[in-house]
């Protein structure tokens, strides 16, 4: 089965910061088990939107994605997205494990818009485009909750 999952998660220094978010997978085992067992394909939807690395953080703000310093990135952040979908369809891809609180790969919390780190209820550009296409998004703290899904659609 082909997987999707966020290429900060499989240690890519893709961040804004320029660094991975391996660090961030809280069951390293099961996640490692996860990769060896699945057909494993990754993008970082911001690079891929036209974002370099390292970037300013952004956060939402109403519907657009803004910076730090200002700048409205939504374009980016919408052009990553749609470069996420469309490899999923490619790749006959229905479930991915995206990393938790980022604009564009949170699946269930992201920052309030503020900068002052606090989270709130909401998913990031590509998520929500990807579950309107009916792909299932977990976080990489949701392993099993991914494996349970797999299992019961085996079922
Ligand atoms: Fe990771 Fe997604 Fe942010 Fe890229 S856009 S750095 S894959 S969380």
């Amino acid at each position: 089965m082909n997987i999707l999952i966020s290429s900060c998660l499989l240690g890519e220094e893709v961040r804004y910061d320029g660094k991975s978010s391996s660090s961030s997978i809280k069951n390293k085992e099961l996640f490692l088990k996860i990769i060896n067992e699945f057909n494993v394909f990754s993008i970082c939807p911001e690079l891929s939107g036209g974002l370099t690395t390292p970037r300013a953080p952004a956060e939402i703000i109403k519907e657009k994605v803004i910076t730090t310093n200002g700048l409205d990135v939504t374009y980016m952040f919408n052009q990553g997205a749609l470069n996420t979908l469309s490899y999923c369809k490619k790749n006959s891809i229905k479930i991915a494990i995206l990393k938790s609180n980022s604009p564009s790969c949170g699946n269930n919390k992201i920052y309030d818009g503020t900068f002052n780190s606090v989270l709130k209820e909401g998913e990031g550009v590509t998520v929500k485009l990807l579950r309107q296409n009916g792909i299932k998004v977990f976080n990489e703290n949701e392993l099993e909750q991914f494996c349970d899904l797999i299992k019961s659609n085996l079922k």
